[in-house]
């Protein structure tokens, strides 16, 4: 039998200020290192690194790292178009590509496969991914896969991609049959994260990023839920210091998360406050709602049931429901979306009578229980209450 060592987890986290700064300063040249250690069995490190402005010195700490590598960038076509010039430099092979859902399938692995294969990359060559949550999962995949596996470096530059994909080491690409399906778990070499990316995301996008930011804060850390109730108009207006305290915050609670549990055993559940519910209205909703918007309504369906078993006041959960409105995010099922097809969307097999559900149950901010049950009448009430 082998038995996996608990994976030792060291966090180093650097120069960062542990109280928010509420005062119109722009803070720069804070660097927020975490350090993630997994021992599985052999020891791996790596260091998610936040910063504004990071991106400009990425030569310097790139040729440090991975020195003597030649260096493929693949990057979102998007963000070329709108950071040009900023981030790699004229000796580097840069394959562009269009970062769609649509195209995180196997084909595209195939095609950006046999590119680097055209130009020359072998197994010491370093693959780095710049873009959103679909460009970093596709290139990590293809960087798990190709020749067996070659290093590769996570530049993220959406909100959700910064604060929640990049971190954890999950890779994969869709089938026609559903996201996800096809992926692996393969660690970055290194993840440099700069929030001024964030500057040109659009807005309905970066509201996206602000569900998962909500949901990982109110699952840990009450001092963050006060400061996104306090800076909504600062973070939708893109002030710098407040994107680099959300953003490093949320990362370092990600990588601790996953740290203590690499390979989805247990605690990484707990960053599914609002999936279970999210995930059925995406599904009955045939995926025209946006993930962000449905984990938003979700995060509220399971406020609602926390209500009813009396472990939270009406209070906390209308204090929920301002924080994500505040964001512009919805917080009501829509009317078109049955009750009966959510709760079917669970898997629920109504023949299999011992079947569990387990949900996440938001307390007071920072605080979460989880909840197993076999009986669903309660979660039926819940969502109900939500419309
Ligand atoms: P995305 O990569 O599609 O990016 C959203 C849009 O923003 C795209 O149009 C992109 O071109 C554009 N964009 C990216 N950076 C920009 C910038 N700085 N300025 C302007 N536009 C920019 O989507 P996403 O929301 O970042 O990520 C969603 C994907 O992440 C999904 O495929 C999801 O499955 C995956 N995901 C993975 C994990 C994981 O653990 N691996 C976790 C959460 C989500
Ligand atoms: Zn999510």
């Amino acid at each position: 039998m082998i038995v996996h060592p608990v994976p030792r987890v060291t966090v180093m986290v650097e120069s960062i200020s542990h109280t928010y700064q509420k005062k119109n300063t722009n803070r720069r040249n804070v660097t927020v290192e975490i350090e993630v250690s997994l021992k599985r069995p052999s020891e791996y490190r790596y260091r998610i690194q936040c910063e504004c402005g990071l991106r400009k010195k990425l030569k310097g700490i790139l040729e440090e790292l991975a020195s003597g590598k030649r260096r493929f960038w693949i990057c979102d076509r998007e963000v070329v178009r709108k950071w040009a010039g900023d981030f790699y430099w004229e000796d580097d092979e840069v394959i562009e590509w269009e970062a769609l859902e649509e195209l995180k399938n196997l084909h595209s692995i195939e095609t950006l496969a046999r590119e680097l294969l055209r130009r020359g990359a072998d197994r010491s060559s370093l693959l780095i991914a710049v873009g959103g949550g679909v460009t970093g999962d596709v290139v990590g995949f293809l960087a798990s896969v190709y020749m067996r596996g070659i290093p590769f470096v996570q530049i993220p530059t959406t909100l959700v991609a910064q604060v929640d994909s990049s971190i954890g080491g999950k890779t994969g690409v869709d089938l026609p049959e559903g996201k996800n399906l096809i992926g692996t778990f393969y660690q970055p070499l290194w993840v440099a994260i700069d929030p001024e990316f964030l500057i040109t995301l659009p807005d309905h996008i970066l509201a996206q990023g602000m569900a998962e930011v909500i949901k990982t804060a109110w699952i840990s850390d009450a001092d963050l839920v006060k400061f996104l109730e306090e800076q909504s108009q600062a973070i939708k207006s893109r002030k710098l210091s407040c994107l680099e305290e959300i953003v490093s915050r949320c990362a370092q609670i990600k990588a601790r998360i996953v740290m203590a549990d690499e390979m989805e055993g247990g605690l990484r559940r707990v960053l599914n406050l609002g999936h279970t519910f999210g995930h059925a209205i995406e599904k009955v909703s045939n995926y025209s709602i946006p993930h962000g918007d449905a984990v938003a309504i979700g995060c509220v369906c399971a406020a609602q049931l926390s209500v009813l078993l009396g472990k939270i006041t009406d209070d906390i959960s209308a204090k929920m429901v301002s924080l994500f409105s505040g964001y512009d995010l919805p917080v009501k099922i829509p009317k078109l979306l049955r009750p009966e097809d959510i709760l079917e969307a669970f898997g629920s097999d109504k023949k299999k009578t011992d079947q569990e559900f387990t949900f996440v149950l938001p307390l007071d901010p920072g605080c979460f229980e989880l909840y197993a049950t076999k009986n669903l009448a309660l979660v039926e009430k819940a969502i109900l209450l939500s419309y």
